[in-house]
């Protein structure tokens, strides 16, 4: 019998829920690590359900971040009295000895100890607290077992830069990045399991070359050369790593998909100054523009922080004005969140409560605006949706390669499914017919 074999049957019959918070990246992660409970037997359960175990991946990008991750361990307890519960990630590294009193809690795990969660649960460890950080790359992405449709790629972890605002470099350690070869292994192993769609995620993947001595062009092309891979995007990519080689290699594959996320955090130089942030107001600004150049129906998302130390109404209008003006369709924007141990939060002036969300309201207010003529543009085109579920009130969903949400009416099962759909109407939804 191997040792595989032995894992299956001694944990058989035991039900894991698992929730992740945060990024892209933590969804990735939780993605592998709910594959290996699958491995050892456990069948999942919706978060909430009655299990023998639950796995909570956390971020810490915020304090509202932490708080609700706080309250989610409470909501497991109450779930599972019974049950072992295992914080881990981000916020568990950056808060364990909080985290680890906490009724109910068995396991504080690292942003690196969480890929030993299996050997913990199976050693009937003693200590509640493992936040060691390795400078090892760990493997992820995407499995069924999390049930999505879009496959999450992990090929870079953790950060170089210092913005002062952030305190991800210190939870999850300096930069690394998977090797081309690994990086294309797992792909084809998500899209052997039936996934179309890959999304390459990391935290600073615009350091991809710099960290795997490997070029990132090298990456997409041997990516999109993956026969029953169909789409392929980026997620979020520091704007000073966007180059005119990697736009041409992306323009390069139908499969590249006409979707952006560049974060721009403040349209005002000083406050880019301040935050550590490595391009200006005018070379953010030539980014976009080259990017809409060459992929003119481009969906662009943007972070944004409002309200960070200092920053004045001045400098608030000017980011302001900078999103009206530029072609970004989607906006994510947040107050500025103290973190302990970052710069920024030994700065002055931090901005009153109140102060931030008006302008967190009215940034978002302007956002919906802009998405909403972005969609309303798109009336009378067609573009290809891959379709991820029915909703409740019976209509398909899914995502154009440019990223907005359609609505279809079908009788045939349209998950997981690329059709070429004709964008008939927008009521405050793009809704579309399948084109034969
Ligand atoms: S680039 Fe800046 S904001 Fe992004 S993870 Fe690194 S330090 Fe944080």
């Amino acid at each position: 019998m191997n040792q595989s074999h032995e894992l299956t049957t001694e944990l058989n019959n035991k039900r894991v829920s698992l929730h992740t918070l945060g990024c892209r990246l933590n969804f990735s992660e939780t993605g592998s690590i709910a594959d290996g409970f699958v491995k050892r037997g456990y069948s999942v359960v919706d978060f909430g359900e009655p299990a023998e175990v639950t796995f909570i991946n956390t971020c810490t990008v915020t304090d509202g971040a932490d708080s609700t991750c706080r309250n989610l361990i409470r909501k497991a307890h109450r779930a599972s009295p019974e049950g072992r519960i295992v914080v881990a990630g981000c916020y568990a590294q950056m808060d364990a000895e909080r985290i680890s009193k906490m009724v109910g809690v068995d396991l504080v795990l690292g942003t690196s100890e969480k890929y030993k969660v299996f050997d913990y649960l199976n050693e009937d460890e003693v200590d509640t607290i493992h936040i060691d950080k390795s400078t090892s790359f760990y493997e992820a992405a995407t499995t069924q077992a999390e049930g999505h449709t879009r496959a999450f790629l992990k090929i870079q972890d953790g950060c170089n830069y210092v913005c002062s605002f952030c305190i991800i470099p210190q939870a999850r350690g300096r930069s690394k990045a998977i090797s081309i070869e690994q990086a294309v292994l797992n792909a084809k192993k998500v899209v052997d399991q039936g996934f179309k769609e890959v999304i390459l995620t990391g935290v600073n993947i615009g350091e991809y070359e710099v960290n795997s001595g490997e070029r990132l062009t090298d990456l997409v092309k041997e990516l999109v050369a993956i026969d029953g891979l169909e789409r392929l995007r980026l997620s979020s990519v520091e704007p000073n790593t966007i180059t005119d080689e990697l736009l041409d290699v992306f323009s390069s594959s139908s499969k590249f998909l006409e979707h952006f996320h560049i974060p721009l955090q403040s349209g005002d130089d000083e406050i880019l100054r301040q935050m550590r942030r490595r391009y200006t107001v005018e070379e953010y600004r030539n980014i976009i523009n080259k990017v809409i150049t060459r992929f003119p129906n481009s969906g662009i998302g943007a972070d944004i922080i409002c309200g960070f130390p200092g920053e004045d109404q001045a400098q608030f209008e000017n980011t302001y004005n900078l999103l009206k003006e530029l072609p970004i369709t989607h906006f994510h924007v947040f107050p500025y969140s103290s973190r302990v141990n970052t710069t920024a939060a030994r700065m002055p002036d931090h901005i009153q409560h109140g102060v931030k969300k008006e302008r967190v309201h009215a940034l978002r207010t302007l956002g919906e605006a802009k998405l909403n003529l972005f969609a309303e543009d798109q009336v009378g085109s067609s573009n290809e949706v891959l379709f991820e579920r029915k909703n409740d009130l019976g209509f398909w969903e899914g995502y154009t390669r440019n990223y907005i949400r359609v609505l279809v009416e079908s009788d045939s099962d349209l998950k997981n499914q690329i059709r070429p759909v004709f964008l008939k109407d927008h009521d405050g939804t793009l809704r579309g017919e399948i084109l034969n």
